[in-house]
């Protein structure tokens, strides 16, 4: 359809004055289908969330609709990459936030057509409404895409969480991949003497994995740097030697693939070595990694100056199921909310065993807010899970949580205690609940007011 900047401007003001009439409206219709949606309602029933995201969509909307985006940009683009940035702080799938903008569009699409205007007039202004939205969804999207895989791939948790148990086989295919490739040089040297076989080593199913896969698996790890030297000493020597040296060169090629193969093995050994650092029950993090985990995301918030959040969580009246249903039944239950916690966290936040019953979490940029909303909406995903004890027999189970920001103390066995602290009030308070750290109590205060504090 060929718009005129005069038709574009009437589509424009049509699509402000519906938006802004209706505003309340729209939000309603938004969060009365969201909060009873299966997988958003677990991100949005907390009722500050609520109060405060009615706000942030009710501006939202009116935002999209009171600036020509193709002329005056005037900071829309970075509010929505702000926005997508949250997104990915809180762990929302981008699928949910993209069901939520369908929702928008059909709601104020069906104001439209309800104006009753000519065909025409009611294409434009639909039009214009799915190309505002979209494109404020382009950058959310962006900023969601790029802030969650920047953290992964830079992220240690990233690599334990790859690994995860598939680490025999990935060895056993790599191996295989390798030799396949070694083998089918040979082949081709046995077959047509005069021509040099083609295949590099590089561009060959091992080459993609190490320079792909392993390289994300294995980070800066050295021997997958002396794989990498020996992959391109056979591309750049061996093989193209290897028709006019004959059999010092077939020899030659066989020492290096079997030099790769050793150091493969070493590589795999290595993450094995990492992978044992898993508690066998709960698949959480060993509490032995807390000092150089939490170590190394506390230089990070420093240096960075970004948020970071500590919560601990306690199973409510665990005791209890241990002695009514057995140990084993206890186990399955550790099992079930570990499962659930694992699930709950973005892909670089760490999930320790703390100790029996108690859970650590380290959520990296997060700050109190966000870990406030994560916080209640994990323990509202345990108090959901019925765990089975027996052949017969559900229980209901809850958590209690205490919640601490990173205030600029560097030692985070502070921030461990504020935690602590917090989970101990939500204890006293009735349990299955978050309680906040106080404002700044994990922070550089001086040292007898955290002494006072904490005993
Ligand atoms: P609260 O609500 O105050 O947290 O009470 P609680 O009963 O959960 O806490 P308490 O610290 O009194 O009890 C924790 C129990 O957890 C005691 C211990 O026997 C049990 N426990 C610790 N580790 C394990 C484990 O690996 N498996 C099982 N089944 N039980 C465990
Ligand atoms: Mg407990
Ligand atoms: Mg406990």
């Amino acid at each position: 359809m060929a718009s005129s900047d005069q038709t574009i401007s009437a589509a424009l003001e049509r699509l402000a004055a519906i938006v802004s009439e209706n505003v309340d409206q729209l939000v309603d219709a938004f969060y009365s289908t969201f909060l009873v949606h299966e997988e958003a309602s677990a991100y949005l029933s907390h009722s500050v969330v609520n109060q405060r995201l009615r706000y942030s969509l009710r501006q939202w909307l009116l935002d999209l609709v009171g600036k020509d985006m193709r002329s005056d940009t005037s900071g829309f683009e970075q509010r929505q990459i702000k926005i997508g940035e949250v997104h990915a702080r809180l762990r929302v799938p981008n699928d949910i936030v993209m069901e939520g903008m369908t929702l928008l569009k059909t709601e104020i699409a069906r104001r439209v057509s309800a104006l009753g205007l000519d065909a025409a007039t009611t294409a434009e202004t639909i039009i214009l409404l799915g190309e505002s939205i979209d494109f404020a969804m382009r950058y959310m999207t962006e900023a969601y895409v790029s802030d969650t895989r920047s953290r992964a791939q830079t992220d240690e948790a990233f690599r334990l969480f790859s690994l995860g148990q598939d680490i025999n086989l990935e060895r056993e295919t790599q191996r295989a991949a390798l030799m396949e490739w070694s083998q089918s040089v040979l082949f081709s040297l046995l077959g047509e003497k005069s021509e040099k076989p083609g295949n590099m080593l590089s561009s060959s199913p091992f080459g993609l994995w190490v320079r792909h896969r392993a390289a994300v698996l294995f980070q800066g790890s050295t021997i997958l740097g002396g794989i990498e030297d020996l992959i391109r000493q056979i591309d750049q020597q061996t093989i193209p030697a290897i028709s006019d040296r004959g059999p010092a060169a077939i020899s030659d090629l066989q020492r290096r693939v079997d030099e790769i193969k050793y150091l493969l093995n070493d590589l795999f050994q290595t993450a094995a070595n990492l992978e044992n650092g898993r508690d066998p029950l709960t698949r959480t993090l060993n509490r032995r990694f807390l000092p150089s985990i939490l170590g190394r995301e506390i230089s990070l918030a420093k240096s960075a100056g970004s948020p970071f959040a500590l919560l601990m969580v306690d199973v409510d009246h665990f005791k209890t199921i241990n002695d009514t249903y057995g140990h084993s039944a206890g186990d399955a239950v550790l099992g079930c909310v570990a499962e659930h916690l694992l699930g709950a966290v973005g892909s670089s936040d760490y999930v320790f065993r703390y100790g029996g019953e108690e859970f650590l979490i380290a959520l990296v940029e997060t700050d109190r807010t966000e870990a406030h909303i994560i916080a209640e909406r994990i323990r509202q995903g345990i108090a959901a899970q019925r765990p089975v004890v027996s052949e017969t027999r559900r229980v209901d189970i809850t958590a209690s949580i205490g919640v601490a920001s990173f205030e600029g103390h560097p030692d985070y066995q502070y921030m461990i205690n504020a935690a602590d602290k917090a989970l101990y009030r939500a204890k006293q308070e009735g349990r299955n609940r978050v309680c906040m750290a106080p404002d700044g109590s994990s922070g550089a205060a001086a040292p007898e007011a955290l002494v006072n504090n904490y005993g």
